[in-house]
């Protein structure tokens, strides 16, 4: 008997080491692959034009999960090895904070139960991150700051024009550096509390998206039930993330929410991953006049690289999305926005952003265009919107 109950004992004790060391990389596996394909083929002028781009892109989700970002994997979409062969030079990596079940582009309840929670514990986050949003938050920023502790000679996090212009200074010298930055992903991030956007800034966050699937206290979500527009809330954390020279970023929020955004904001707004709803008539996007006033008044809409926001996932389709964005709104206000790392599936990884450069010279765009698309536009817009200092 005592025999039998010690085997059981051995048994648990074996499954319990096996889901905390596996599990983190078999559930990331499931999540964030890429749909098989044969290589791109690219052309010598789009590699050769490809190597001169400053590229950059507005969202990230790779500091959810458990992966060391300073080695090459062979799942996930971005680690530092990787964006060094796709020529990345500027991430903003955004933090997921809560994800409801059954997670859907229509019509998500807040009240639904939340898919990181479990994620988090398999993953052996601190116990202060199991119940409090702004914890996971800060944890996944303190992974990006380690980062660039521990891979100092190809990462570099910036959160001010005078780190911006450090980093650019660096990478004349060694092109491989990577310039890393922080954004939510959605303010439920805040629990509720504004004091927690100063807690976020000194952690170095320097964009802030309003909503994720869900309304939350700042207001409605493209996907949640209410529809409404910016809480009494929602306009205090605005302001506040304003007068920090927070950027704001309205991917997913509800058109209400965009539209009271773009009134009581002075400053250009962001979409950091979307579609364009006349381009792909998805859920996911917000319609087209309402980017064309994003655009008007200053602001940068980037690209997401999958099904979801393009209507497919191949770098044609981005490339298509793009063109159909200059447009639209004229090419200095699109961006990239792969989403990547985010349970979405790319036809591509970080390594093979040649392919867009080729699919955007391929559909005619102008070498100019493109250089804006890919990471100019970006980089103005954080010379123009980041802190001084
Ligand atoms: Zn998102």
């Amino acid at each position: 008997m005592k025999k039998i109950a010690l085997l059981l004992l051995l048994l648990v004790v074996a499954l319990v080491i096996g889901v905390f060391s596996l599990g983190p990389a078999y559930v990331e596996r499931t999540m964030n692959w890429v749909s098989p394909h044969s290589p791109y083929s690219v052309s010598e002028r789009a590699k050769t034009l490809h190597a001169s781009l400053l590229i950059g892109d507005w969202h990230a989700d790779s500091a959810l999960w458990d992966r060391d970002l300073s080695k090459e994997h062979d799942y996930g979409h971005v680690d530092i090895p990787r964006m060094q062969q796709g020529n990345m030079a500027l991430q903003m990596f955004t933090t997921v904070t809560k994800s409801p079940a059954g997670q859907n582009y229509d019509s998500n309840k807040t009240s639904a139960r939340d898919n990181i929670t479990s994620l988090v514990v398999i993953q052996g986050w601190p116990i202060k991150t199991w119940n409090s949003l702004t914890e996971r938050a800060l944890f996944q920023a303190e992974k990006i700051h380690n980062l660039a502790r521990r891979d100092d000679k190809n990462f570099m996090f910036i959160q001010s024009q005078t780190d911006l212009a450090g980093f650019l200074e660096r990478r004349l010298l060694n092109p491989g550096l990577i310039g890393g930055l922080l954004g939510t992903e959605g303010s439920h991030a805040l629990d509720g509390n504004l004091d927690n956007i100063q807690r976020l800034y000194d952690s170095g966050f320097r964009m802030m998206s309003l909503q994720h699937f869900f309304d939350n206290k700042l207001g409605g979500s493209l996907h949640g039930v209410s529809g409404l527009g910016l809480s009494e809330f929602g306009r205090q954390a605005v302001k506040q993330m304003l007068a920090l020279d927070i950027m704001i970023d309205v991917s997913h929020s509800s058109e209400n929410v965009v539209r009271d955004t773009l009134a009581l904001s002075d400053q250009p707004l962001l979409v950091s991953h979307t579609g364009f709803h006349g381009h792909c008539e998805s859920p996911r996007n917000i319609s087209d006049s309402l980017m064309q006033e994003i655009a008007q008044e200053g602001g940068l809409i980037a690209i997401g690289f999958w099904d979801g926001a393009i209507c497919d996932n191949t770098p044609k389709s981005v490339a298509a999305a793009i063109q159909y964005g200059i447009q639209l709104v004229g090419a200095g206000h699109v961006a990239l926005g792969s989403d990547f790392d985010g349970s979405i599936t790319p036809g591509f990884d970080t390594s093979e952003l040649v392919a867009i450069t080729h699919e955007l010279l391929e559909s005619g765009l102008t070498e100019p265009q493109i250089r804006l698309v890919m990471g100019e536009n970006m980089l103005r817009f954080l010379q123009d919107n980041l802190p001084q200092t």
